[in-house]
This record gives C-alpha cells, structure tokens and sequence, in this order.
C-alpha cells in the first residue's frame, strides 16, 4: 500500500518532477503495519535510527541504504530513555521539519518520528541491557546510557524489521554494543558500519556542535588532530601506549577549554585495552569542549 503513497510523483508547473517528501509517520502500530505490507512485497528494508537534526553523517546513512536496499526508514526520534536527569535531553535539537526536507533531497521513503508517550507508554518497564562492552568508556561515564540505547533500539529493529540497519562509526561503541546485543538476542537484523562524515578542518559532524561557540568550535579540531598523531605514531612502529596518550594529552591540552574523560586505545572488537599495541586497532577519545561533550575514534588497520 505505501509503496504507491511513497512513489507516485507529480509535476510541477514546469513540468518538472517535485521532490517528494518521505512519507512520515508518528505511530508505531502504522508504522508496523507498513512494513508488513512491504515485506509481503518482498522489499528489502534499510533503517538508520537518527535522534535528528540531521547532517552529512546521518544522510550518507540515509544514502548507503538507498544504495542498497529498496526501502529506506529514517527514524528520528530523541529518545528520553538514553540521557541522565544532569544531561540534555531537554535542549538537544528538534528539527523535524528541516530533516524532512534533506530527506527529500536524498529520497528516502519513510520518517518515522514516534512521540516519546507512543514509544513509552504507561507502565511501560522494560530494559535492555548486554554487560560486556556496554560497561567501559561510555558506559563508565554515563552508566544508564547504553540500556536506553539498547532499549530503543531494539524497539525499532521490532516495530521497522529491517534487512539492515546502518550505524555510524562516529559512535564506535554504540556500534560494539548494538552488535553485541543483535548476536546474544538473535535479532534478524545485519549490523552495517559506515564511515566518519567529517566538516573541512576535520572535526567530526554531530548534532551537539551547534552547542559549541566560534571559539570552542575551533579548539574542537584537536580531537581529530590527536587521532591524527596517534595513528602516525601508531603506523610508525609505536607499541607503547602510554607514548601514544602522552602525545594525544599534549595536542588536547593546547585547547584551553578541552577537559579529557578519556583516552582508550582498545582492540577493535572487544574494545579491551591493549598496553602494548599489537595488529588492529581502535583509538576512541571523549572530550569536553566548555560544557560539550565530544567524541571521536578512528580505526588503524595494520
Ligand atoms: P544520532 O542522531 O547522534 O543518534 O546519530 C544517529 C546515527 O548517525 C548514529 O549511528 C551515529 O553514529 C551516526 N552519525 C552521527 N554523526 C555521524 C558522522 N559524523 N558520521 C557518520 N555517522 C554519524
């Protein structure tokens, strides 16, 4: 039924073919019902779960999914469940509208935007939560953030049951965990990773840039320039570590306003800690810039 709603054009006075928006949806039951039919259909399905204010790295989500699937399902939805009471879920940005609208430009089919009650009614108590990897790092520092991430996420693979879900590396341990948790709970669902959306002078894109001012928008390059170092040291021949976080430390601490929480080289999968480095590699880093909490990472492949 909605393939028909989704791809019928019109013209426009010119002649020309309008953009056409992607169908958006709010209820969950709906949303569930259109996938159903799509599936009979034989459809393959793309899903990238954004919370919005969508940039470059949540559309080339969009546009992998295009690429490679038949039927691409954009939710945007800022999940409560996923933020501490100290953090900024309040403020974080809502621009369904303009996402909309870059959704349209890249022609995804479907944005489905719940409203927090539809998604966590009344009684609602449920938790998702897979140990491991979800504990370190992120999950030290914010310990209830990866059960509200698992929790939503394994909503939306239930209500969207997606062929394949696309992740950004932006958020490498998101990625471990989602991965980890699809593979304990035997979820059908394939787990793409796809690469860091950079601006110009190599500060990773993120919806909480815009909290940062022209000044901390600058000092916000020495997360990538640390990264940077790290993977010439690393690539030199460098196994120590230590020399590796010292020479992070020392291009972070030329930002007056950058506070680190941590430092991690860390193997690619597991994310343990590695002393000594030794084959492939994850460097993840989380910094505060002012009141902003950034991070980054980058793979080295040996
Ligand atoms: P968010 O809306 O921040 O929850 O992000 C939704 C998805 O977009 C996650 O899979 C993120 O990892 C991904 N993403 C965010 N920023 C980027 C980026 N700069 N490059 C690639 N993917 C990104």
């Amino acid at each position: 039924m909605a393939e028909e709603e989704v791809k019928q054009g019109s013209e426009n006075s010119y002649g020309a073919e309008e953009e056409l928006k992607p169908y958006l949806v709010t209820d969950p039951k709906e949303m569930s019902a259109r996938i159903d039919a799509l599936r009979a259909q034989g459809k393959r399905i793309g899903l990238v779960p954004t919370m919005g204010a969508l940039h470059l790295g949540h559309l080339s989500l969009a546009i992998a999914s295009k690429n490679e699937c038949d039927v691409t399902v954009v939710s945007d939805f800022v999940n409560p469940t996923q933020f501490a009471p100290n953090e900024d879920y309040d403020k974080y940005p809502r621009t369904l509208d303009a996402d909309l609208t870059l959704l349209t430009h890249i022609k995804a089919d479907y944005v489905f935007a719940p409203s927090p009650a539809d998604m966590y009614p009344s009684g609602f108590e449920a938790n998702v939560h897979v140990g491991g990897v979800s504990k370190v790092l992120e999950g030290a520092f914010r310990p209830t953030h990866f059960d509200g991430v698992c929790t939503v996420v394994l909503k939306l693979f239930n209500l969207v049951r997606a062929d394949v879900a696309y992740f950004g590396q932006k958020d490498y341990q998101q990625v471990c965990v989602v991965r980890k948790m699809v593979r304990d709970l035997n979820v059908p669902v394939e787990i793409a990773m796809k690469p860091i959306i950079r601006d110009r002078d190599g500060v990773a894109l993120s919806s909480r840039n815009q909290y940062l001012s022209d000044d901390e928008r600058r000092q916000a390059r020495v997360l990538n320039k640390s990264l940077e170092k790290a993977k010439e040291l690393i690539q030199g021949g460098e196994r120590d570590s230590e020399v590796v976080y010292d020479a992070m430390r020392q291009i972070i601490e030329t930002a007056p306003s950058a506070k680190i929480d941590y430092l991690h080289i860390g193997d690619p999968e597991s994310l343990r800690e590695m002393e000594r480095i030794a084959g492939n590699v994850v460097v993840l880093e989380a910094v505060r810039v002012g009141a902003t909490r950034l991070i980054d990472n980058c793979l080295i492949e040996r």
